[in-house]
């Protein structure tokens, strides 16, 4: 085996795209995997198992909702019995007192929760959920009695931006010690919502000014992990940290991923767990060697002062705004399609009033 990277530190699984919700900026594919083809207990068993052998010191269980699988304590008591730090992440429908016991028996470390909004009604429109709102309360106290320590997880954009500050208010009523309050990020579901996700660059600053001046108020109260809005800023985002350096997801079915969205990469072939040792297919597969290092930036990027900071930024925002997955970010103010940000929030006010396209699996993958 050829090592031509570390080994990777997270594992982000993607125990199924089944979920009750949903939101209109959800970063699943638009493709979503269905129930049948998903990998059984045993082969996730096997992926962890190779997963703590590679290296890996968390994993992360998602989705969808990681709660629709029926044998997520077997999985969580597996990966504890590994040395695995467990995070589940979940939107807590499908959560009650016996299941948040047998988790905590199993196991489990941390528990992430997902907020629409801090008002009510808002919030179950967004999440195309009647009564998500009020579930999430009764969740975030079961979650706490059972002793977890909770991370809140808020996504901002157009409807719920004037509250991004009660959003934080609302995390430390739930008892969380951590929240991770980030702007929309425009991968999977969240471009076809583009235009009635996306706030104007007015309201995107007062959502940022809010967040920072409560992140002062609320030191020593609750840790704030704020991600600001990637189309009105001038420098990129460290996305994942750099392609296949140090997290990789896996799929429902089992395909390995460098990010979430980087199917959107369609010259890519990413391999599948099925067929392949998770060490090959970090060391050896094309996917996960394509955009490592730096050997494959354009010139702008590699003589570039922050190349080894923000990596070039993200592969799939370049694709889909530059029309080539190597090229510079056009968020990077040096990219020569950076106008284009602009060109899109002006286009995307026209569609500010659309209905969302909510976020859903076929039907019959649900049972
Ligand atoms: S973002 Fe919403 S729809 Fe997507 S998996 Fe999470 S809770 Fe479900
Ligand atoms: S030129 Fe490339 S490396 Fe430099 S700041 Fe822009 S995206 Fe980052």
């Amino acid at each position: 085996m050829k090592m031509t990277a570390p080994a990777p530190v997270g594992l982000l699984a993607e125990l199924t795209h089944r979920c009750p919700l949903g939101c209109p900026y959800c970063s699943n594919p638009l493709a979503l995997e269905g129930r049948d083809g998903e990998l059984t207990t045993d082969e996730w068993k096997r992926v962890f198992s190779e997963a703590a052998a590679l290296g890996v010191l968390q994993v992360h269980l998602s989705g969808g909702e990681p709660l629709s699988r029926r044998d997520l304590t077997e999985i969580v008591s597996h990966c504890a019995s590994l040395g695995l730090y467990t995070n589940l992440i979940t939107s807590g429908i499908g959560m009650n007192g016996k299941l948040a016991k047998a988790l905590a028996y199993a196991g489990l470390d941390h528990v992430q929760l997902s907020i629409q909004d801090a008002d009510a009604a808002s919030a179950d429109k967004i999440a195309g959920y009647a009564g998500a709102f009020a579930k999430k309360r009764e969740v975030a106290a079961l979650i706490t009695a059972e002793g977890f320590p909770l991370t809140v997880n808020a996504v901002i954009h157009r409807a719920n931006a004037t509250r991004a500050g009660a959003m934080l208010d609302m995390a430390v009523a739930l008892g969380a010690r951590r929240v991770e309050i980030a702007h929309v990020q425009y991968y999977g579901w969240a471009v076809p919502n583009r235009g009635q996700l996306m706030p104007s660059r007015a309201a995107a600053e007062a959502a940022v000014a809010e967040v920072e001046r409560k992140k002062h108020e609320l030191a020593g109260t609750i840790v704030v992990d704020h991600v600001v809005p990637d189309y009105h800023a001038r420098l990129p985002k460290a996305c994942m940290s750099g392609w296949g350096r140090r997290t990789l997801n896996i799929t429902p079915q089992g395909k390995a991923l460098p990010c979430h969205a980087a199917e959107t990469i369609e010259h890519l072939t990413f391999w599948n767990v099925r067929d392949k040792s998770l060490a090959d297919i970090w060391f050896e597969s094309p996917a996960f060697n394509a955009y490592r290092g730096t050997a494959w930036m354009n010139e702008t990027c590699r003589t570039c002062e922050r190349r080894d900071i923000d990596h070039g930024g993200c592969r799939c925002q370049a694709l889909a705004l530059a029309g080539d997955a190597a090229a510079t970010d056009p968020v990077c103010h040096k990219s020569p399609h950076h106008a284009r940000l602009a060109e899109i929030l002006a286009s995307d006010m026209e569609t500010a009033s659309a209905p969302y396209h909510y976020r859903r699996v076929p039907a019959r993958s649900l049972a």
